[in-house]
């Protein structure tokens, strides 16, 4: 089923040619859900079956609403089915940048919530018979001697706010030791097998009552009298609200979120299964630039290194690229002292990064019934959990404390959303900055 793109029935392109599965999706079976046929009513179509997608339709179909989910592809197509597989608290910013822009109570609650939802994401792999998809395995940030300030700034801040974490210089794995001398740990963090994951997710919406329909892309959203009407190729439905959870590709159909969403590609490659895996925990470097795990069957997968192509990455084509992918193959030799090492899989995925990169959930300003939840910015694994459960919290007129630092409206002036590429700009040279010459 994977690799059948295009994904989405909207303006397909170039970008849109057949992608390679991940390993994850590669190793995951699946049955699967039928395409959506005639014509439906709802009362919230949720278009995007991600981690995002799948956790509102699963809190909304449990708090008692009729709701139908669909995917252009499958299950965990997206990146959701494509990524590392760090289930870390936080956001894509730090606890002291997030703050500057939000607020340090609206910033600890955010990352606070992260922290709830690792525990209802363990519960309900569990619930589902399938505990191996989330494991707390705690994870491990490395940093050669560009990246240690940070290191200690960081964990001091968010030790003085109450969560866990501690350096670690001891962790550094030993091949990697020559360059990176701090470390610290973070023993609340899961490990996931994301397709595994996501699936788990989507099948407890479906039995909660959500109707779950594959390879049915939205080709457009028609506001109308009774609420939303989405249209796919073979069948419709109308309901009050529509969700739109379809990350950096989410202004395709939503228009108004073109220069606030925008898709970055990410790609990973995993060895052949080996003696010594040299890396235990989900472990990131090079200021977040790259990313690698282990898996249950002793790969290395490894993800990152965009900063070998880093214009080339701003896309939605989800297919690996020979710069990239030599780039993450230099790593595993040069860095982690694995030379000689097969490599079994390669693939890439897309992600949404929002203009100041934290997540932009909530209803659009002046289209009452359409919401959306996306731009994870890289850390999209739990935020995409707790966005997904936020929106839903709203949808079932239940209290969503978050909702307003992460609404969209924030990009909004004069009541219309405009596009924010001076906050793009300052977002963005914050976090190239350790990329670029001095
Ligand atoms: C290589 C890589 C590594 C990453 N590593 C990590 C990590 O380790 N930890 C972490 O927290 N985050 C990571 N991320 C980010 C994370 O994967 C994403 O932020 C998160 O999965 C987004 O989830 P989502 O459900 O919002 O979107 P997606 O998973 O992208 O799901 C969107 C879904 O929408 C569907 N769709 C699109 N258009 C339509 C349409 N018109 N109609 C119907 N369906 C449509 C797609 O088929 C897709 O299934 C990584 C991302 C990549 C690419």
């Amino acid at each position: 089923m994977q690799g059948r793109c295009p994904q989405d029935g909207t303006r397909p392109t170039a970008r849109d040619a057949p992608a390679p599965p991940s390993l994850w999706q590669a190793e995951h079976r699946w049955a699967g859900f039928p395409p959506l046929e005639g014509r439906h009513t709802a009362d919230v179509v949720v278009v995007g079956a991600g981690v995002t997608g799948c956790a509102c339709a699963r809190r909304l179909a449990a708090g008692g609403a009729g709701v139908v989910l669909l995917d252009g592809a499958e299950v965990a197509a997206g990146a959701s089915g494509r990524n590392g597989g760090f289930a870390s608290a936080g956001t894509g910013l730090g606890l002291a940048d997030a703050a500057a822009l939000i607020g340090m109570p609206a910033a600890l609650a955010l990352i606070r919530a992260t922290v709830a939802a690792l525990g209802e994401m363990l519960a309900l792999a569990a619930a589902r018979g399938d505990p191996g998809a989330v494991q707390r395995t705690g994870s491990l940030w490395i940093a050669a001697a560009d990246e240690a300030d940070d290191l200690r700034a960081a964990v001091a801040r968010l030790r003085a706010a109450g969560f866990t974490c501690r350096e670690a210089p001891e962790l550094v794995p030993g091949p990697m030791r020559p360059r990176y001398t701090h470390a610290a740990v973070f023993p609340g963090d899961c490990r996931l097998d994301p397709a595994r994951f996501v699936r788990a997710v989507a099948g407890a919406a479906a039995d909660a009552g959500a109707r779950v329909h594959e390879r049915s892309p939205a080709e457009a959203l028609e506001p109308g009298p009774g609420g939303w009407r989405v249209r796919t190729p073979a069948g419709d439905v109308t309901a009050r609200a529509v969700v739109v959870a379809c990350d950096g590709r989410t202004p395709r159909l939503v228009p108004e979120l073109e220069g606030i969403v925008y898709p970055v590609r990410g790609q990973m490659l995993a060895t052949e299964p080996l003696a010594d895996t040299v890396i235990d925990l989900p472990t990131h470097s090079d200021h977040g630039f790259v990313y690698a795990r282990p898996t249950p069957d002793g790969r290395l997968a490894i993800g990152g290194c965009r900063s070998a192509d880093l214009e080339a990455e701003y896309t939605d084509d989800q297919r690996p690229t020979a710069r990239v992918q030599a780039a993450l193959e230099r790593f595993v030799r040069d860095r982690i002292g694995l030379a000689g090492a097969r490599i079994d899989h390669r693939w890439a995925g897309t992600m949404g990064f929002s203009a100041d990169l934290l997540p932009v959930a909530g209803e659009l300003p002046g289209r009452p019934g359409l919401h959306v939840a996306c731009g994870y910015s890289g850390v999209g694994n739990v935020q995409g959990f707790v966005c997904g459960g936020l929106l839903a919290d709203g949808l079932l007129g239940r209290p969503a404390p978050l909702a307003e630092v992460l609404s969209p409206g924030r990009f909004a002036v004069d009541g219309r959303l405009r596009p924010a590429p001076e906050l793009r700009e300052q977002a963005e040279s914050r976090r190239l900055r350790p990329l670029l010459p001095a």
